[in-house]
């Protein structure tokens, strides 16, 4: 990894993204767990995250855009690459019914921003700890609403031709924690606009913290975890699964299949990657020899 090369050629916007060599995974995922990242880039503007993917592409090396690393799990042997980070995008206003936000908010924000303005829509996104680009890859969803539900269209990077494209809804492609961004990581989302409907400010209150209690109830908040490793396959409900096999707290080395909520694994303090693959595949095995289902994994692995 050339570091050196690498911000040279971004030199134009040196003031505008922060940078540090060898960051620990375990530092910057939600997980707590991860070897050394070569290069963690956080870009402050648009046009300092383009920059930097066009420098990674001139220099060769891999690099991957990130937000708050909540569904991702680095290597124990760490990352040789740039990981930009964009939790320092955080751009966001209202005109009307329409909230837009820059990629790197974080959704929980969008949710009380929304509520603060008696709007109703983003509910579902209190409690899930990412940002608006990783919502919109992922499309993530609670309690029966996703992304997909509200949103009207995104900004995206186009890493291949460098231009700034405007997706509609339809353009996303959206299925279940899929994206067009996930098909085609070429794209990078910029920023996203949804569509709110109006409400009462107490009623949307009260259930979001409604949202909150249930989670507080069913997920294993006090550990650090990556949320619901696999997909749920349809018709069924993985933690379900999971706990008839008798996995529930299953463990491998620090890594544990969650006593509260099956569908979690959870880093008791000292988990690896490896511990976590492992577990994993153990999982994985017993679902399908039982069952004859494959589970997907909803965990990115880095
Ligand atoms: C306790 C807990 C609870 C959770 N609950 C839920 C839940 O209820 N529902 C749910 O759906 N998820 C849940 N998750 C998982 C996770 O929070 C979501 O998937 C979230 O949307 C990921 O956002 P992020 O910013 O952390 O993305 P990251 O983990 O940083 O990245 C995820 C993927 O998105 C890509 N990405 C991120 N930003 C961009 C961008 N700007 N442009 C292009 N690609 C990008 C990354 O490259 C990666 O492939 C939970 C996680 C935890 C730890």
């Amino acid at each position: 990894m050339n570091t050196k090369a690498l911000l040279s050629l971004t030199t134009s916007v040196a003031a505008d993204f922060d940078y540090a060599e060898g960051v620990l995974g375990k530092s910057l995922t939600s997980f707590k767990i991860g070897g050394p990242v070569a290069l963690v880039v956080w870009p402050k503007s648009r046009v300092a995250l383009m920059s930097l993917i066009r420098a990674a592409l001139v220099c060769g090396e891999r690099y991957d855009v990130v937000g708050a690393c909540t569904n991702l799990l680095i290597d124990d042997a760490g990352y040789d690459g740039v990981l930009i980070v964009t939790s320092k995008m955080r751009g966001s206003s209202l005109k009307g019914t329409v909230y837009t936000a820059e990629c790197g908010l974080l959704v929980e924000y969008a949710a009380k921003a929304a509520r603060n303005a008696a709007l109703s829509g983003l509910e579902f996104f209190y409690g899930i700890p990412g940002t608006i680009g990783g919502a919109v890859t992922m499309n993530a969803g609670a309690y029966g609403s996703d992304v997909s539900c509200v949103l009207i269209s995104s900004e995206a990077y186009n890493c291949e031709t460098g231009e700034i494209e405007k997706l509609t809804l339809k353009d996303h492609e959206f299925g279940y924690r899929m994206s067009i961004y996930r098909k085609s990581p070429r794209r990078v989302v910029l920023s996203a606009s949804f569509s709110l409907s109006r409400g009462d400010r107490e009623s949307i209150d009260a259930y979001m913290e409604d949202l909150m209690k249930r989670r507080r109830e069913k997920q294993p908040l006090e550990y650090p975890s990556a949320g619901s490793v696999f997909k749920r396959p349809p018709g069924y409900y993985t933690a379900k699964l999971i706990e008839e096999a008798g996995l529930k707290g299953a463990r491998v080395g620090g890594a544990q299949v969650s006593e509260k909520h099956a569908g979690f694994i959870i880093n008791t303090g000292d988990a690896t990657a490896a511990d976590v693959k492992a577990l994993i595949d153990i999982i994985t095995e017993k679902i399908r020899a039982e069952h004859g289902i494959e589970l997907e994994r909803e965990l990115i692995y880095l």
